[in-house]
């Protein structure tokens, strides 16, 4: 990712520059915010006195994920005047907002965020937090947007583009049969979830057709790492409530091969959800909607799902081969052991990975998916 200064030119109309700019900058040093100061601009310059414009250059980072909330903790926002929601759809200018108890608003974008926003395709994407001012019962303006985390995008001629950001989980459906387990499609997610900073769950769905016991080396392997693992049925029920748990208050993306159960957990988890959701993907796939930025949809229980047919599949998300030794946890700690220090862990010498395999601390099936991932294969 390039993290290139860019110098960005910005008019401002004197009728849309807040009149108590001077106080608001000031008051946004004060030690008592720390956090709000470590988002500022680095640098900031404003000229020009003229009755009817002024003009400010700001030395932006160009990472999609500075976004607008950085510069908008200059510009002052009257919080008591809004409401906070979550962005669960962009299309084109239009953002649809929902707050926490299910009321939706659609919402333009102020201005000076769009001004801003030259470095990044959206100024607002899916999953964002945003603070909006209503304007009647169901429209608003985006005032501000919360800093992101969890972004998740794909590089699109050239640029990145937001797929959905503040994603804290990914849960990794498989079933045990019917389709048959793939660990290695497992493993693939965990690189994708690792490689994006997302916390990956593993949940191993149809345990009705298998004994449970079959499953335990996989389960020790996983546990070992650190991954949550969860055995569940959505036809009879099993781990369906830890489930429901960890989805409450969280921004949550399934994904799995399909077959795997992944709609029948969504409507054991809350009934009907599974159908919002293909409602969702159905529209977009049949192109009403122009947008390729995610849907959200809220859980009555609290907690965000995040769609669409892609993040499903996972058919986006790039992995470069050089990087892959880093994302799988068993191997991290032995890359560095290795004779050459660009070693692929495939063929060379002195290969600490390959010794590990070897003297049996590292799994054998994670070292061939491993090799599999490597080389380009995702199953
Ligand atoms: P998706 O493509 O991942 O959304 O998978 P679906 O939810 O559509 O499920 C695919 C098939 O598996 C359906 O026929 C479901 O009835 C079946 N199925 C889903 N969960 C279970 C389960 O826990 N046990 C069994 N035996 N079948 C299941
Ligand atoms: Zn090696």
């Amino acid at each position: 990712m390039s993290r290139k200064k860019k110098p960005i030119r910005t008019d401002f109309r004197k009728n849309r520059a807040p009149r108590t700019r001077r106080n608001e900058f000031t008051r946004q040093y004060e030690p008592t915010e720390p956090t709000a100061a470590d988002d500022l601009p680095r640098d900031e310059r404003i000229s020009g006195k003229g009755e009817l414009t002024r003009r400010r250059t700001v030395l932006a980072d160009e990472a999609a994920d500075a976004g607008a909330a950085g510069f908008e903790m200059v510009l002052a926002v009257d919080e008591k005047s809004c409401l906070r929601g979550r962005v669960v759809s962009v299309y084109g200018l239009t953002s649809t907002v929902e707050t926490d108890d299910g009321r939706r608003f659609e919402c333009a974008t102020r201005r000076i965020l769009k001004t801003l926003s030259t470095g990044q395709r959206h100024v607002v994407a899916s999953g964002d937090v945003v603070l909006f001012r209503t304007e009647g019962a169901a429209a608003g303006i985006i005032e501000r947007v919360e800093p992101r985390h969890g972004v998740l995008s794909r590089a699109s001629r050239g640029r990145q583009h937001i797929i959905v950001t503040n994603v804290d989980q990914l849960i990794i459906v498989s079933s045990a049969a019917e389709p048959r387990l793939k660990p290695n499609l497992i493993d693939r997610f965990l690189v994708s979830a690792e490689q994006n900073r997302i916390e990956p769950v593993i949940c191993l769905n149809k345990t009705d057709l298998i004994d449970p016991i079959d499953l335990q080396p996989l389960i020790g392997a996983y546990s070992r790492m650190g991954y949550t693992v969860i055995l569940a049925s959505a036809r009879t029920g099993v781990g369906i409530e830890p489930l429901r748990r960890r989805l409450a208050g969280r921004q949550t993306v399934f994904s799995g091969q399909s077959g795997v159960g992944k709609s029948s957990l969504l409507n054991a988890i809350e009934p009907g959800l599974a159908l919002r959701v293909s409602a969702v993907s159905r529209e977009t796939e049949k192109g009403r909607h122009t947008t390729t930025t995610a849907q959200v949809i809220r859980l009555q229980q609290g907690g965000w799902v995040v769609d669409t047919p892609g993040l499903r599949q996972f058919q986006l998300w790039d992995v470069v081969p050089e990087e892959v030794g880093n994302w799988y946890r068993d191997l991290r700690p032995l890359v560095g052991l290795c004779r050459f220090p660009d070693c692929s862990h495939t063929h060379e010498a002195d290969c600490a990975v390959k010794n590990g395999v070897a003297d049996g601390w590292l799994d054998a099936r994670r070292y061939e998916s491993y090799c599999q991932i490597r080389e380009g294969n995702l199953e």
